[in-house]
């Protein structure tokens, strides 16, 4: 279906096209030169010590929960709305994922609060995910760490160059991790960066994910190393230079589109408020600088959401449902126990997400709100 305005849009041009076939005109393709400039600019850009590009951020999240140490049995606590790879990098790790509650309806980031009631003497670390680009209540979230001596990973997948006093959302905690797959705000098809300030978290990161050997095919190349070691069990998560060389363009980028996301986000803002109550608006008055990622609503409740859907797409406009939560997903029901999660299940159930892309124009945004006052008289 080609849609009249689409749900996510790709920045993408002459300079990504260039990136590409310098890096296939070198004949280097992959453990390189371009990723490990990608890695440093990224590090500067979001205010990180260290950056490991990583093949996706599920392969980052999973690398970061293996380099934290998460061992069979230890609890880990995370949100239930969110992408269930969150979820899955836990349990890849042997962990036990225990589901934590969003604050409200205005904010849909993980609560402070129902994480602390989840935090038992099994808990070794909490994943919080800053939804939408928005920033996760991180003081809070701290101060809980240290407090019980939990390891803090942030899902960061929505969140590049977004901020919170200031200081860059996945650099908050021991590691944040960024996804680049297609939709995400930096794209370069799949893709993921891993960032940490502690030194000996990064030296592993990068150790285990590249087979855990001692020495990489680069060193080798230059002449450095002959042979190498390996000395314990390592992944292959490693980031090519094609797509490292799409993410320099990208990057460079991000700030501008970031802040086209935060502009219509507002313009989105100020014409639906003029629903009045019953339209849930969430993050209208949020801490921080968002990345403008995604644009939820939540529809009134007992409005028929499946309807109010398929009124979008007659007129052509796509949306989405961010997310299905985790708990609710069958293999999920069954292996992962639960306590009620009374917020989730009320959002998710209303929420609906609008187009949102740096590509969209005002006019376009016009459009979108007035197929949403037209559906939701209709459905
Ligand atoms: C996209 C996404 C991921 C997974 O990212 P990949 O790069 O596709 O593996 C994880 N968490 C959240 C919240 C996401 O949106």
């Amino acid at each position: 279906m080609t849609w009249n305005i689409a749900l996510a849009d790709l920045d993408l041009g002459q300079a990504e096209e260039d990136a590409v076939l310098a890096v296939l005109r070198s004949r280097w393709l992959t453990s390189g030169e371009v990723t490990r400039r990608f890695e440093e600019a990224f590090a500067g850009q979001v205010g990180a010590r260290h950056a490991v590009a990583v093949s996706n951020a599920t392969a980052g999240l999973h690398l970061a929960c293996v380099v934290a140490g998460l061992q069979p049995g230890d609890e880990v606590i995370v949100p239930s709305l969110t992408f269930v790879a969150t979820v899955a990098a836990i349990l890849y790790a042997g962990a036990k994922p225990v589901f934590a509650d969003i604050v409200s309806e205005t904010d849909l980031t993980v609560s402070p609060q129902s994480i602390a009631e989840r935090i038992t003497a099994r808990t070794r670390a909490i994943v919080p995910m800053h939804y939408g680009g928005y920033a996760c209540d991180m003081d809070a979230i701290l101060a809980l760490a240290g407090k019980h001596g939990l390891v803090v990973i942030e899902d960061a997948a929505h969140a590049p160059g977004a901020s919170l006093d200031g200081r860059g959302l996945g650099t908050w905690g021991r590691a944040g991790v960024f996804s680049f797959f297609s939709n995400k705000n930096l794209a370069t098809g799949e893709g993921g960066m891993l960032v940490t300030d502690d030194d000996e978290f990064a030296r592993r990161a990068r150790l285990l994910g590249s087979h855990a050997m001692t020495s990489l095919t680069w060193d080798r190349h230059q002449g450095h190393a002959w042979s190498y070691d390996v000395t314990e069990v390592g992944f292959n998560y490693r980031l090519d230079e094609i797509r490292s060389a799409i993410g320099l363009v990208q990057l460079e980028k991000l700030e501008r589109n970031n802040q086209r996301r935060r502009s219509l986000t507002g313009l989105y803002h100020r014409e639906l408020s003029i629903e009045g109550p019953g339209l849930g608006l969430p993050f209208v008055k949020h801490r921080g600088q968002s990345a403008g990622h995604l644009m939820p609503i939540l529809l009134p409740p007992g409005k028929d959401r499946i309807k109010f859907m398929e009124h979008m797409k007659s007129k052509g406009i796509q949306t989405s449902i961010h997310y299905p939560p985790a708990h609710g997903f069958s293999y999920y029901r069954v292996a992962v126990e639960h306590q009620s999660l009374p917020v989730t299940e009320d959002v998710a159930a209303r929420e609906v997400t609008l187009p949102l892309h740096p590509l969209l124009s005002e006019a376009q945004v016009g459009e979108v709100v007035a197929a949403v006052r037209a559906a939701l008289r209709e459905s």
